[in-house]
Formats: structure tokens, C-alpha cells, sequence
């Protein structure tokens, strides 16, 4: 089946009723349509339908630490004392037990309305830093990982070559994230021709971009290598910036300027970057964001988990800078979680209400502005120049389900009001990527499969203490 009709429907940041969608045979939509009485030829979904959104960053091995670093044995603990702990992590993974944890998480995502997830991967090698007989061998981890959950991947081979600002490379226990530029450069366009080659991407779509770790881990001749060896390069470009103050001031040491500040006075941003967390950024820096094009990637649950800091996001808004979110270290696997963490965190920090709301262009409804830029703004990060229930747009979406508990006796056009601020609710009843039911009837086809080598995975991880 290709064509489906929904009884209302996301389309151009609202509802619409009586929707027929149809899909042609690479898994885009080829017709969008309101109003139209349900065809015979056409499947009718259970609920209304929602874009699947994007997560834009994560790290998928850090779902096996989720859970694992909440409790402080000193007198602090911070975002550094969390890293050397997580690096211990990093160093166990093997490709095997990265495929089993990025499988389990990425259905994770799924049912928590992701269909599209960009993986920041900087492990490459060996924990001694020796290479894999397969240079790609974790990176084809991942790709098996998403084809067995059906969930989308945009791979961003990460360039990470030194362990700060002043020091001439990694240090021990960072051995196996080593990049260059060329490196970096190179796994991308492998990725993208091995997936080509072996079909892989019609089994689920696959894509790849370039990352650079932060302009603390890389030099600037190296971004600049980069840059030149993507001269032609329309994918997109991501990196960590500004997400700690420790960073802001050794890149202050070392530049003469912060972060996002050094890196536009470079004349390198323009609408392939994106920023990810932004968090400590003046206004001067969200201007030259602004004027760039370059997106900004927050990730409400793992900045509140790390203790990371506000960024100021009615400034973003006002800016026009395009949002998306990312489940990041994975403490969070739900965009609905992040959403409203991306509001309350503002809520809190300027006690009022309503902080995303932006009636004065037109979007009075928080849930909705909040929504949509993190649709378009994800489809961006992602490489993709449409994304929604629109023509040429990927063929995803999420039914709800009108017999969830938290949607109950609620008008359709609060529905996305109450999925975001109305929790728990388990609401997607069926999930779409790329034209394929991922979920049906809140079931994934190889769920018990993929559990339990999750299990198994942690077992070996952690014990089985
Ligand atoms: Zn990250």
C-alpha cells in the first residue's frame, strides 16, 4: 500500500482534515492532500498524523551509560568528572556491542517519535588507537544498527585530533577517537558509496555528513583542510561549541574570542553548520548565526543531565536561527521529553510561561513553535532540504493514538499542546520511515531480538552484578 488517508494531519505548521497521503517508489511523498474523502484504494490510518522528527545529535554508545552516573562520591562533580567516567565507557565498546546498544536504542527512538537520527561519531578505532582491519568498522555498526530497527541515519564522521587547545594530540584514553581532516573526509564519502553499493540504503535511508569535534580537540588549520576538501560538499557540517564555560576560556586564551565568535570571524559558518548546544553565546554570536545561516542543534535532556546551563532561546527564536533537538548522551530518547525541557528550562530560568510562544509571528501555541523548528530545523541538520508531510519530503509519520490516556477528552487542536506538556502517554500507535511501517500497533517487529542483545551487551559492559 502507498496511499494512506488520515482524518486530520500535520501539514504547513497545522492541523488539516481528511488528509490522503501517498508515496512514490523511493519512499518520498509524491502527494499531499486535505480535504479529500478517504479513497477506496487507500489505507486508513487509526489517529492523526504527525511529522516524525529528527534527532540531531547523538552518541549512540552512550545509551549504555544511561542510568549509570548519577550518584557523587566527592565534593563535585561536573561536566568533566562525568566525561573521564563516560570515556571508560567509550574504551569497552566493541563494534559487536555497539551495534547491539545503537539497535535497542534506535528503537528507543522510534517510540519516542524520532524517525531520522544523526550519530556524532568519533569512535574509530581500537581502544590502543590501532585501526580496524575495516576502518568503517564502527561506522557499519551503526548502519546495521539502524537497517535492523528502521530508523533513518545521517553518519558524521567526527574530525578529533588533540586533547585541547595548545596540546599536540589526544591523550591516552581518547586514542581511538583520532581524525584528521582527510580521515574524516574520506570515511564520509566511503560510508556514502558502501551504502550505495550494497543496497543498504534502500533498506533504510542512509546518508552521511562531516563533523568536527569542537575547536578545542581540533586545530584550525585542520578545520580548514576540512573546509577545502568539502569545498563542493552539500551535506551537513556539525559541531559541539560553547557547551561549557571551561571551554569559552581556554578558547579565549588561545583565540582571543569565543567559540562561536572565533569561528564566524573565520568566514566558515554558512547554512550547512550546525552548532550543537550554543549554550553560552552572547548576542553578537547569535547574530553572526543569524546572518550565516547556520543552524543551532540543543539538547534539552543531556544539558540538564550534564549541567550544561540555559542557552538564551528567546533570542535564538527572535533571530529566526533554525532549531533543531538531539538526544545526545541518551539519557532521553523521547522528542516530546525535549520539547517540553526545552521550555521549562526557560520557564525557569525568567519565571514566566509561554517563553517559545511567539504570537507575534503568528504562533501563539508553545508546543506548535517548538514543533516546528525542530522539524525544519532537524530535516536540515539531517541534509534533508524538505521535511514534513509534504511533497518531495521523505514519506514518515507517527499516527496517534486517539485511545491514549493523556489525549482523552482533549479538542484535536490541543492534541500537540497535551503531547508535549500532558505526560506520560505512550502516543505513537504506528510509525512510518521512508514509506514502511517501523511500528504497528506500538510493536516493532524485532523488538524481543533486539532487547535482548542489548542485555547482553550491558552484561559484558558491566557484569552481571
Ligand atoms: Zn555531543
Amino acid at each position: 500500500m502507498t496511499r494512506w488517508w488520515a482524518p486530520a494531519a500535520w501539514i504547513a505548521g497545522g492541523w488539516q482534515r481528511d488528509v490522503v497521503l501517498e508515496a512514490d517508489a523511493s519512499g518520498h511523498w509524491s502527494h499531499v492532500a486535505a480535504g479529500v474523502p478517504a479513497p477506496h484504494d487507500a489505507e486508513r490510518l487509526a489517529g492523526p498524523v504527525l511529522p516524525g522528527l529528527v534527532d540531531a545529535h547523538s552518541h549512540a554508545f552512550q545509551r549504555a551509560f544511561a542510568g549509570l552516573a548519577e550518584s557523587r562520591s566527592s565534593d563535585s562533580d561536573d561536566f568533566w568528572s562525568w566525561r573521564g567516567r563516560m570515556y571508560k565507557v567509550a574504551n569497552a565498546v566493541t563494534p559487536e556491542a555497539l551495534r547491539a546498544i545503537a539497535a535497542h536504542l534506535y528503537v528507543e527512538l522510534l517510540r519516542g517519535g524520532y524517525t531520522q537520527v544523526c550519530e556524532f561519531h568519533y569512535l574509530q578505532h581500537q581502544a590502543d588507537g590501532t585501526p580496524y582491519d575495516d576502518p568503517l568498522a564502527l561506522s557499519m555498526a551503526l548502519a546495521d544498527a539502524a537497517a535492523d530497527a528502521g530508523i533513518g541515519l545521517t553518519l558524521l564522521p567526527v574530525l578529533y585530533e588533540r586533547a585541547g587547545f595548545g596540546a599536540p594530540t589526544l591523550r591516552p584514553d581518547q586514542r581511538r577517537f583520532h581524525a584528521g581532516a582527510d580521515d574524516v573526509w574520506r570515511r564520509s564519502q566511503d560510508f556514502a558509496a558502501r551504502v550505495a553499493a550494497a543496497g543498504r540504503a534502500a533498506l533504510v535511508p542512509l546518508n552521511a555528513g562531516l563533523a568536527i569535534h569542537s575547536v578545542r580537540a581540533a586545530a584550525a588549520d585542520s578545520i580548514a583542510r576540512l573546509r577545502t576538501l568539502a569545498h563542493e560538499f552539500d551535506g551537513p557540517i556539525h559541531v559541539h561549541v560553547s557547551e561549557q564555560r571551561a571551554e569559552l576560556r581556554d578558547c579565549v586564551a588561545a583565540t582571543g574570542q569565543t567559540p562561536v565568535a572565533w569561528l564566524a570571524s573565520q568566514g566558515w559558518l554558512d547554512a550547512r553548520w550546525q552548532l550543537v548546544h550554543a549554550t553560552h553565546v552572547d548576542a553578537g554570536e547569535i547574530a553572526a548565526t543569524a546572518a550565516s545561516g547556520a543552524g543551532v542543534v540543543i539538547c534539552p535532556g543531556t544539558e540538564g543531565n550534564l549541567g550544561d546551563g540555559f542557552t538564551d532561546l528567546p533570542a535564538w527564536l527572535a533571530a529566526g536561527v533554525d532549531l533543531a533537538i538531539g538526544s545526545d548522551s541518551n539519557v532521553t530518547r523521547s522528542w516530546r521529553e525535549e520539547l517540553r525541557w526545552m521550555e521549562y528550562g526557560q520557564r525557569l530560568r525568567l519565571e514566566r510561561r509561554n517563553v517559545c510562544a511567539q504570537p507575534a509571528r503568528s504562533q501563539p501555541d508553545t508546543a506548535a513553535s517548538l514543533f516546528e523548528r525542530a522539524r525544519a530545523g532537524g530535516g536540515r541538520a539531517a541534509g534533508h532540504a524538505r521535511w514534513g508531510l509534504e511533497v518531495g519530503a521523505r514519506a514518515d509519520l507517527l499516527v496517534i493514538d486517539p485511545d491514549d490516556a493523556s489525549l482523552l477528552g482533549l479538542p484535536p487542536s490541543r492534541w500537540l499542546d497535551a503531547l508535549v506538556f500532558s505526560s506520560p502517554g505512550r502516543p505513537w500507535r504506528d510509525v512510518m520511515v521512508a514509506g514502511r511501517w517501523a511500528l504497528r500497533q506500538h510493536h516493532h517487529a524485532h523488538v524481543e531480538r533486539i532487547s535482548a542483545g542489548f542485555a547482553r551487551a550491558m552484561a559484558q559492559l558491566w557484569g552481571e552484578g
